[in-house]
């Protein structure tokens, strides 16, 4: 299975009710690690790039080594622009073989997101990509007291049906509770708004945010309608955890410490693929299809 644009997976994750993984990526070592847990687990998945990475010098290369290494899977995998800023940023990620793309223009007043979006979706549907855009918005962790724990940024249900037929995006994130980043305080999820808009759409939605929840409220969060999970500050912390470990053990080496991290990402990804439900549903896919 090569690079797939993620877009009919996560219409099956939707029906079948689990949800996939979008792990960001930003070297070498943590895709393999990433690689493995998805051979380990049979899963399909999301490569994100965070927009940012877009501005390094190395990302041509580091795009070249992700879709060599994405295309020798046997799961089918996505590469993603994680946050697209604008249609330029898309643009160089269409050119560099990424399947699927964000744009976020959710800070923007609702008018000025559906004309952003629009463009990129225009642009993108040429390339075959899948896109995905942002209603609402999804804040911070660290303001998460004065912000998404105060409701503030929460989509609006009675907007998604306009916002969907004038964009034509393949799947929407939205905010309801979720924070970027580790929350300030316990997540409290309107899992009831998650379940109005999925009742009123046909498309996967989308959470970011995802690290700081229980594995139970993973699981809630999926069953009220949400088929995409983004998920990183967790890979962050629990590899960095693990490099510090080998850093500090007698004879460490530089070797160590990047195993450490090829290694964190593995588990971790192995654990959030289990709890997602996207384990074992790369080979089911295959034999439906
Ligand atoms: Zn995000």
């Amino acid at each position: 299975m090569p690079l797939v644009s993620i877009v009919p997976e996560l219409i099956r994750a939707r029906n079948m009710g689990y949800a996939i993984p979008s792990f960001n990526v930003f070297e070498p070592h943590a895709v393999d690690g990433l690689i493995s847990a998805l051979q380990k687990s049979a899963a399909p998945c999301i490569f994100g790039v965070y927009s940012g990475c877009l501005k390094e010098a190395n990302i041509r290369a580091f795009a070249a080594y992700l879709r060599e290494r994405v295309n020798q899977l046997e799961v089918p995998a996505s590469i993603m622009l994680d946050h697209g800023e604008n249609l330029e940023q898309v643009q160089l990620a269409l050119d560099l073989g990424f399947t699927d793309v964000m744009i976020d223009a959710s800070r923007l007043p609702f008018e000025e997101n559906i004309a952003k979006t629009r463009e990129v979706v225009q642009l993108a549907r040429h390339y075959g990509a899948g896109i995905e855009a942002e209603l609402g918005h999804v804040g911070l962790g660290d303001q998460y007291n004065q912000f998404g724990g105060a409701r503030k940024g929460f989509t609006d249900p009675r907007l998604v049906a306009e916002f969907l037929e004038k964009t034509g995006v393949d799947f929407l994130a939205i905010a309801f509770g979720n924070a970027h980043g580790e929350y300030q305080s316990e997540p409290r999820l309107d899992l009831d708004l998650v379940r109005e808009v999925r009742d009123k759409v046909s498309i996967p939605l989308v959470m970011h945010g995802g690290t700081g929840l229980t594995d139970d409220q993973y699981r809630e969060v999926i069953r009220a309608g949400i088929s995409k999970i983004n998920y990183f500050t967790g890979l962050n912390k629990a590899a960095t955890a693990r490099m510090i470990r080998a850093a500090a053990e007698p004879g460490a080496t530089m070797f160590g410490i990047l195993s450490a991290l090829r290694e964190a990402y593995e588990e971790t990804c192995i654990h959030y693929l289990e709890v997602f439900g996207a384990a074992g549903q790369a080979s089911s896919t295959s034999q439906a299809r």
